[in-house]
């Protein structure tokens, strides 16, 4: 017997034939369905939806375990880059309020920072952006359904809403662009009854107060600055090395510049516990690994940075046949970001080995729609990608990390992270300092056209800047000199 599923399919089937819905091919109701409203899904459908297709959005926001909730956009736009950034800029300001008195302001003490003002108006922001995708949306005549997609066969979604109401959607060609949320280290007595993650701290309406951080990557490094910023106490649980995968030269400068900017690092520790106190405070227990003893503090909040895991939990992939990997549950693509299984592609963070970064995840977008499109038969690109994290000091990069550099090409071939023999090529650049993602982004370029120190070294700086510091780099580690600057 069909079920439900299978029934609406051949509903809409019939429907598209009687010619209520037709795409191009005639056989479903649209060219190109998008599972998921983020960086690459919206980037993915707009794109089609210019060369005239026939595009429908499908977008769904599960609240976090605390219950927070937002509008369309994506994790960048809701949860990640956007709110962070605003953040981040509003710590800095309050450096700069310390500064000032120095350049002869006269800032009235004391300094006192509002996070109801502050969140409130980032997340007026956000809310803005989420009207201003629905609307490009509708100009582009995109179809964007507010539902919860999940296969029924290869060109047939069941889209869910919040209310429970069903509808068929059929496709030609099916992008899955899910992302993915905050892990949650379950293993842990409390973590998730008392813990909140970067879904939830950006969309708070009082101060977190004193908090504490597990994890040292991206997400983690970047929310304990911007808290310590606006002048809360913060510490962050560190159970191995800060950024991994990052030139771990960097990601020491990065952390102890932030130890000196006033965040708490627990090293080598490991929580195993979280416990309500009457207070309404929460007790971590946790392990110091490097003392072997137990310690135990509390804190306002508890925020997990443990990484994030694909969304595909309700995609229904197995019943369509979409291969994932069994570790880390991405979808697996190829260079084309085609599944195993014909017509469906994946973009952005849902699929196994591409950086978790929007610009990456909206490029392939917009690749993937102009192929489908017939419009190019251009691949996305993912070598040197140029990333930054916005810590208090930012840290900006392209290409190799010092480490990586040496292990693909040997310690005898590599100084400063180039090529020593023939041209030189730089195979890595890296940068600390105000607006690093400002500067990386223009050196990225060059690495992208396979720039030369000796090229770099001909550059001519801009003075006064702490960009011109790169064209005048000279000092190796080998040479063990100094690097210090000490003049103009
Ligand atoms: P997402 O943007 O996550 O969009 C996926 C969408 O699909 C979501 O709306 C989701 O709710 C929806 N969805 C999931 N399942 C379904 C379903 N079954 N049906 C319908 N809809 C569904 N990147 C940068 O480049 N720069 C930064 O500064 C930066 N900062 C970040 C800060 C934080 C705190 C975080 C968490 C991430 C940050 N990122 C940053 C990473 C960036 O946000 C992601 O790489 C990017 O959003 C990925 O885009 P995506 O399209 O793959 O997925
Ligand atoms: P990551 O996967 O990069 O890092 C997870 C961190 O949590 C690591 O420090 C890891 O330590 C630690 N960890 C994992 N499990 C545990 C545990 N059980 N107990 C204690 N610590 C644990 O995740 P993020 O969430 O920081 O970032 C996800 C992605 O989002 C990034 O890769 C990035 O692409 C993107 N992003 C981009 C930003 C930007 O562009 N500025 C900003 C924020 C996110 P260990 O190293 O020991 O495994």
């Amino acid at each position: 017997m069909a079920g439900p599923c299978a029934m609406a399919a051949l509903r809409a089937r019939r429907g598209a034939v009687r010619g209520l819905c037709r795409s191009l091919s005639g056989k479903n109701e649209y060219d190109l369905l998008v599972i998921g409203g983020g960086s690459g899904g919206l980037a993915c459908a707009k794109e089609a939806a210019q060369f005239g297709r026939k595009v429908a959005v499908l977008d769904y926001v599960d609240p976090s375990p605390q219950g927070t909730t937002w509008g369309l956009g994506g994790t960048c736009v809701n949860v990640g880059c956007i709110p962070k950034k605003l953040m981040h800029q509003a710590a800095l300001l309050g450096s700069a309020l310390k500064d000032a008195p120095h350049y002869g302001w006269n800032v009235a003490h004391p300094v006192h920072h509002s996070w109801s003002v502050m969140a409130q108006a980032v997340q007026n922001y956000v809310k803005s952006l989420n009207w201003g995708h629905r609307v490009q949306l509708q100009d582009k005549k995109v179809k964007y359904l507010n539902m919860k997609g999940s296969f029924c066969d290869p060109h047939t979604v069941r889209g869910l809403t919040k209310a429970g109401k069903e509808t068929i959607v059929t496709a030609d060609n099916i992008v899955i662009a899910t992302g993915g949320r905050p892990k949650y280290p379950t293993h842990i007595a409390g973590a998730l009854q008392y813990g909140i993650t970067s879904d939830d701290l950006f969309w708070l309406k009082e101060s977190p107060g004193k908090t504490l951080i597990v994890g040292a990557s991206y997400v983690s490094l970047e929310c304990a600055g911007f808290l310590t910023g606006i002048g809360l106490d913060t510490a962050v649980m560190m159970r191995s090395i800060p950024l991994r995968g990052f030139d771990q030269q960097m990601a020491s400068l990065v952390t102890e510049h932030m130890e000196s900017y006033g965040t708490k690092f627990l090293k080598r520790c490991f929580p195993t516990k979280v416990e309500k106190l009457e207070s309404n405070r929460l007790q971590v227990t946790w392990k110091n690994t490097d003392l072997g003893t137990e310690e135990t503090d509390s804190f306002d909040t508890v925020m997990w940075a443990v990484g994030r895991a694909p969304d595909t939990k309700t995609l229904n992939l197995e019943r369509v046949g979409v291969k994932t990997n069994s570790e880390t549950g991405k979808i697996i693509v190829d260079a084309s970001e085609a599944t195993s299984v014909p017509h469906i592609y994946a973009i952005g963070d849902i699929t196994e080995g591409r950086p978790e970064l929007t610009p990456t995840a909206i490029a392939a977008g917009k690749l993937l729609a102009q192929r489908l499109c017939g419009h190019s038969s251009e691949l996305m690109d993912y070598d040197s990608v140029p990333t930054t994290v916005f810590t208090p000091l930012e840290y900006g990069c392209v290409g190799l990390s010092e480490e990586a550099a040496v292990q693909r090409h040997g310690a005898d071939n590599v100084e400063m992270v180039c090529l020593r023999e023939r041209e030189q090529r730089i195979l890595g650049l890296h940068f600390i300092g105000p607006n690093a993602g400002e500067v990386i982004q223009g050196f990225a370029l060059g690495i992208k056209c396979g720039a030369t120190y000796p090229q770099l070294m001909k550059t001519v700086g801009i003075h006064p800047t702490c960009a011109e510091e790169v064209t005048k780099l000279h000092i190796t580690k080998r040479s063990g000199l100094d690097a210090t600057v000490t003049g103009c």
